[in-house]
């Protein structure tokens, strides 16, 4: 599988520091901010240091070092943000988006954390 990652798209930027971000959350591999258009009262990016393009790049290609930290990270945040049924939250939705069908807009892998309403089916019929 060949993935090329353009290393001027924004979350790179975000990570060298060229922009700034509301940080939630930083790891060893993960970093973690608030989402710039929000869609929900929470709706919080997680997304690896490492330059991988979309989720299943980093599935098939990260360490198992960094699949644990971002997992880990994922779970804290949701904690931490009080919407985890685990903690008696009421619950969430991650989804990740990739390539044209998927409209993913920012070609670096992020794991998207919706909550804080109801927040309806998971696709919109069109
Ligand atoms: P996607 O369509 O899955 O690629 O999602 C990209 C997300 O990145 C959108 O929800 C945007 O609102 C969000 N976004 C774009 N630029 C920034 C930024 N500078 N800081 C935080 N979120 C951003």
């Amino acid at each position: 599988m060949t993935y090329t990652y353009d290393p001027q798209n924004i979350f790179a930027r975000i990570l060298r520091g060229e922009i700034p971000n509301k940080t939630v959350l930083e790891t060893a591999h993960s970093l973690a901010f608030y989402d710039i258009s929000p869609q929900a009262p929470v709706h919080i990016l997680l997304i690896p240091k490492g330059a991988y393009v979309n989720f299943d790049h980093f599935a098939a290609e990260a360490s198992a070092e960094e699949l644990v930290d971002f997992h880990r990270a994922a779970a804290q945040i949701c904690a931490s943000a009080g919407v985890a049924p685990g903690v008696g939250g009421a619950g969430y939705r991650t989804l990740s988006n990739a390539g044209s069908h998927g409209m993913q807009e920012v070609p670096h892998y992020h794991l998207h954390i919706l909550a804080g309403r109801v927040l309806g089916p998971l696709v919109l019929k069109v």
